[in-house]
This record gives C-alpha cells, structure tokens and sequence, in this order.
C-alpha cells in the first residue's frame, strides 16, 4: 500500500469516525429533545387543565375562610344569635392573623341600615322636644269631686297636660261637671270612657255606639268639644269594638295600680293592720307603687308589678284614676321625683302626644304606647 493509498484510507476511517460521531451527536440531541417532549408533553392531554382549576377552586375556600371571621366580628351588634354557629365552621386557627384588618371595618356597614326612623327612642325625634321624654298623663273614671280637683292642682304645679277618660254618669252630676270644664279650660284633653262603664264584652254593637254617644254629647255639652278619643272600661280591645268605636282607642303601657292599692279601703284596712295612721299608709303605699314595685295578684295570676317611676320611657302612656286623693298626691310625687333626677319629662294631652312623632291619630287603632298599636302594623 502506498502512502496515498493510506492517506485515502485514513481520510476514509476519519470520514466514517465524524460520521458516527455527528449521527450520535445528532441522535443525542434528537432522543434530548424527544425526552424534553415527553417530559414536558402532559400525559392527560387536554384534560389537563382541571388540576389548575382545582388550584383556583382551593383558593376561594381560603378566602371563604378569611371572609368568616368578620361575622365572628358580628357578635358586637348581636350576641345572642350570631355565636353559636360560627365557631364550628370557623376553627382553622392558621387563617386568624389575616383577618384581623377587616372585622373592625366591615360591621358599620351593616348598622345604617336597620331602622329607618326613629321609633321608641330614648328622646323625642320631634325637634320641637329636642331632649325631651315626652309621656301621656291618662285619667279613668272621673270627674271625682274631692279628687279630680287635687289632680288638676298637681298638674297646675307641674305644668303638665293630661287626658281625663270621663264616665258619663260622673259628669252628670253638676259640681263634678265643673270640674271637667276646668280641666278642659286649663288645657287638658277631655275624653271618653263610656256612659256607665259596663263590661264592653257583653255588649252588642247598639249598646256600644250609645255608651260611645251619650257620653261623647255630655263632653261636648260641657267642654264645646267633641271627644276625639276612647278608652273602653276595662281596657278592652276586641274587634267588635274596635269596628265599633271609629276612634282611636287608648291603653296604656304604665299600670300603677292605684285603683287597687291607693282606693280608701285598702289603705284604712293597711294602716289598722299595721298600727299606723291612714297619711302615714298612704305614703308607704305610695312610695312602693312608685319606687319599690312589688308581687301581687291580679286576676288570679301573680305578677311583677315594676316601679312606675323606673318605667317612665319617652312614648309612655301612664294610666291613673282620678277618684282617689291618693293618686293624686301619688302624681305630684312622682313628677317631682322625675324633675329633680331628669328634668326633661313632658306631659302632654293624648292627641298631641301622638301627634308629636305620628302623622295621624288612627280610628279603630288601639295605642299602647306613642308607636306601639294593636293589632300591630
Ligand atoms: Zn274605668
């Protein structure tokens, strides 16, 4: 073999040498990039994409669980309802550093909403009692001679007005009459509470419609002024009357119970029994109506009958007898006692009083208080 032979044969074996080493090299970077492929190629194809949006689903449970303790934030508006359930759900403890700035902000958004207009608040929304406790004064029964003049005396003092429920066979008899006429002069609210003060149960719609009118021309005789409102005997408040009377008709909130503790008898039997004076059993009596309270039966059920003087909210309507001498001086203590501790009660006759806060005084609707009505709104 010459050298040119060998040369050619070297150049040959280099030749076929490159040519491996680049089809290696070729097929190692075609089995990479095939490897690449694979790896990289997603085995599940298109259905792929669910794991990602399985990602996205976790994520608003996170923030599910962050947006919870803001109603955990709730119990500070409303303690009684809101505990209970959350707790339970709540209990990832990782997630309670995060919140924390949200709670605080998010309950005002809730605590404009919810009452519209003031109703049964601790003042009058009225501008014209801007401050004040506005409460209507009511009194049954009457006109009482040696009574119902201690009362208007009581006002008088006060400067407050009230609302006398008169009975027409009260007002029949003259002198008492007189009385009525000064009321009505001085201000106050003459009204009607039957003619003889029977039991409205039992009766049908005639007997009431005179029991309304008879009394209702009495008043007008006397006072030039028809009543305008009702108070059945009794308090009673059934559909046929309410159908029947075509007036407001007014109850009450404030029960004293005077006409079972402040009547004559009780207090002349409770001054003998204890060793005491009749003055000096009508204080005590008094002062337990107004400012202890105290348990007693009354229809045959045992109640709490509470201080009337802590009873005294803006909107009440307090209900008192002017038959008794007793309430009378039971009235006089008891504004006194509001004036010296509050100084912002005023006393005014029913209609205004409604009309301070409402737009109408309705017929057939039965007042508890200044809002409270029955049947209910
Ligand atoms: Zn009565």
């Amino acid at each position: 073999m010459n050298e040119s032979t060998k040369n050619t044969n070297r150049n040959r074996d280099n030749n076929t040498k490159r040519g491996y080493i680049i089809a290696i090299a070729v097929a190692a970077v075609i089995i990479i990039a095939l490897l690449v492929i694979i790896i990289k190629m997603p085995k599940g194809g298109p259905s792929r994409p669910v794991p990602t949006e399985k990602v996205v689903i976790l994520s608003p449970i996170v923030t599910e669980t962050q947006a919870t303790p803001e109603v955990t934030a709730a119990p500070t508006e409303a303690p009684t309802e809101v505990p209970t359930p959350v707790p339970t759900e709540v209990p990832t403890p990782t997630l309670e550093p995060t919140p924390d700035p949200t709670p605080t902000q998010a309950p005002p958004t809730v605590t404009p909403s919810p009452k519209p207009r003031i109703v049964g608040g601790k003042t009058s929304a009225n501008p014209a009692y801007e401050g004040k406790r506005l409460v209507a004064l009511t009194f049954d029964d009457g006109p009482q001679v040696g009574a119902t003049e201690l009362m208007l005396d009581v006002l008088k003092k006060h400067g407050a007005k009230a609302t006398f429920f008169c009975v027409g066979t009260q007002l029949s008899y003259g002198p008492a009459a007189e009385i009525t006429k000064r009321a009505a002069q001085e201000g106050h609210q003459i009204a009607n509470h039957s003619y003889s003060h029977p039991a409205f149960g039992k009766l049908t719609k005639e007997e009431i419609l005179y029991q309304r009118d008879t009394n209702a021309q009495l008043i007008e005789k006397i006072t030039g002024k028809a009543p305008t409102c009702f108070r059945v005997p009794g308090g009673g408040r059934g559909q046929t009357v309410r159908e029947t009377i075509g007036q407001p008709i007014v109850m009450w909130d404030i029960d004293p119970l005077d006409w079972k503790f402040l009547n004559e008898s009780h207090l002349k039997k409770y001054a003998e029994e204890n060793g005491i004076s009749y003055s000096e059993a009508e204080s005590r009596w008094i002062d337990i109506i107004l400012f202890e309270g105290l348990h007693t039966d009354l229809d045959g059920e045992y109640i709490w009958s509470p201080p009337v003087a802590e009873e005294m909210k803006h909107g009440s309507i307090l209900l008192f007898h002017d038959i008794y001498p007793a309430s009378a001086k039971a009235v006089d203590r008891l504004l006194t006692y509001l004036e010296e501790n509050y100084g912002n009660y005023v006393y005014l006759p029913f209609d205004d009083f409604i009309l301070t806060e409402n737009d109408t005084v309705i017929p057939g609707k039965v007042y508890l208080t200044m809002w409270r009505t029955y049947p209910s709104d």
